[in-house]
């Protein structure tokens, strides 16, 4: 993936104020050795219960970031990977990982919305996101509208109506139509709307979506990141405003 990105000396948008570049940070990311004991491979933990001195130690532990509470609050593996992912997207608070691609953006989007919203969608959207709008989002409340990826004009108009969040895809499933992201997360931005983007084809690697104004970035790490689909996994990355909501 690195290196065919033409980003190879950390010349990339948006990459060369963190000084590396994207292959070292793809070679280096997540792996702290206060988590791996100097392993160069993170480890897998499995985890759901976890054992503790005391409960003055649970609770000191307890709701803290990077600390070891309960298994499906995370466990360093999980912390290694985030924080690789993080690594690639320049300008990013943070990264949660979820079961599966579809995951990440349905948990993504209930984080952002609630009854009464208006949901702007761009209709080359990856299809289950489309039924999850359609049947869940509508029995809760959420309206959503479809738009044309590639006409700004009517998005602008849709933005100024007063929508809560607009969903990105870019390129977008299946038929590749490249949005203008800096553009549409920057007129977002002035109107208050929370931007959203399923970054999957394009990858940090090819497109870092919050360096670009962007506040929640998705991925199908089911796809490039895992490679084979030998896993399921999603990420949603957050820029430091939307990081405590997610
Ligand atoms: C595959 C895919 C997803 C869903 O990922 P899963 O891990 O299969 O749930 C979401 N968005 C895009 C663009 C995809 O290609």
């Amino acid at each position: 993936m690195g290196r065919g990105s033409g980003y190879a000396q950390g010349d990339g948008p948006g990459m060369s104020e963190q000084g590396d570049g994207p292959n070292t940070r793809l070679v280096s990311g997540g792996r702290r050795k206060e988590w791996t004991a100097g392993l160069v491979n993170p480890p897998v933990h499995r985890a759901s219960t976890i054992l503790f001195d005391s409960v003055a130690d649970l609770r000191a532990k307890s709701g803290k970031p990077r600390q070891l509470h309960y298994g499906r609050q995370g466990t360093p593996s999980i912390w290694s990977l985030e924080e690789a992912l993080t690594g690639l997207e320049p300008g990013a608070a943070g990264t949660k990982l979820f079961p599966s691609g579809v995951a990440a953006i349905t948990t993504a989007l209930m984080a952002v919305l609630g009854p009464g919203d208006t949901l702007l969608m761009t209709d080359s959207v990856y299809a289950p996101t489309r039924h999850f709008c359609d049947d869940v989002l509508a029995r809760l409340g959420v309206t959503t509208i479809y738009y044309d990826p590639i006409d700004g004009e009517t998005l602008d108009r849709l933005m100024d109506a007063g929508a809560k969040a607009v969903f990105l895809e870019s390129p977008g499933s299946l038929t590749m139509e490249v949005q203008d992201v800096p553009g549409i997360a920057a007129r977002a931005r002035e109107r208050g709307t929370i931007s959203l983007i399923d970054n999957t084809w394009a990858t940090p690697l090819l497109f870092p979506a919050i360096g670009h104004g962007v506040d929640l970035s998705i991925l199908a790490c089911t796809k490039y990141v895992v490679g084979h689909s030998d896993a399921m996994m999603g990420s949603v990355t957050a820029s430091p405003g939307t990081w405590d909501r997610l």
